[in-house]
């Protein structure tokens, strides 16, 4: 069974609007991707070229993993966003919506020799143990690059690209989506809590284990922000619907 392809379409522009709207996107780099068979192989990713800000559903591509024709068309995905997503839904097919950013203060983590996110705040224990790291940047992600780095994420949510950025990947667009924001936002605060020169208040392993499953048993909290971002879109600029 597929998932509604048009609902999925309606999603992933409303995430790529919302990254716009929150600065998270970089110039038209950057790809969201979301599968849309069981087995991951047929996915929808936005096309190269088009801003975030300006993405209609009817502009994603859709867009199968195992035909590299995908790249004949005009408006044919940036190469290296082929490259990454069809290797991550071919490799994991449980991640069936994948962000991937240049996002500012992820991508500030990324930069450091150590990358971990120490849990200091309740946003950053909510990815606590959650975060697979990428120590083995070796240029843009095309071919062999993109198969390694599809095989580093395992089980988590979050992969944090050493060198590069951000990687997203979730069960759906909602979760992705508000994962994306949470991570960005627990990374924000800890540059700037490293920023201060000052001593760090980590909690320990017992603590931000238990805030992290606090969080995931949240009820409904990515859905309801999600449709809260939507519902925004939907008074301000209802054509990313089209
Ligand atoms: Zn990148």
């Amino acid at each position: 069974m597929h998932d509604n392809v048009e609902y999925l379409r309606i999603q992933l522009a409303c995430a790529l609007r919302w990254a716009a709207r929150l600065n998270l996107h970089e110039s038209i780099a950057n790809h969201f991707s979301v599968a849309t068979s069981p087995d991951g192989r047929e996915f929808l990713i936005n096309p190269y070229g088009k801003h975030f800000s300006r993405i209609r559903a009817s502009d994603l591509l859709l867009l199968d993993a195992d035909d590299p024709a995908s790249l004949d068309r005009p408006d044919a995905p940036d190469i290296t966003a082929w490259a990454l997503h069809s290797a991550l839904h071919r490799n994991q097919p449980q991640a069936r919506c994948i962000l991937h950013t240049h996002s500012k203060y992820a991508t500030t983590l990324a930069c450091l020799k150590d990358s971990r996110l120490p849990p200091i705040e309740q946003n950053s224990m909510r990815f606590f143990e959650r975060v697979a790291i990428d120590d083995g940047f070796d240029g843009m992600g095309l071919g062999e690059e993109a198969e390694r780095v599809s095989r580093l994420l395992g089980d988590k949510p979050i992969l944090l690209m050493g060198n590069h950025g951000l990687l997203v990947a979730a069960p759906s667009v909602a979760q992705a989506f508000d994962d994306l924001y949470y991570f960005e936002r627990a990374c924000e605060v800890y540059i700037m809590a490293l920023a201060t020169g000052r001593e760090l208040r980590v909690a320990s392993d017992e603590v931000a284990r238990k805030t992290c499953r606090q969080w995931l048993d949240y009820p409904g909290f990515a859905d309801k922000h999600f449709i809260a971002l939507m519902g925004i879109l939907d008074e301000e600029e209802p054509a990313y619907r089209q």
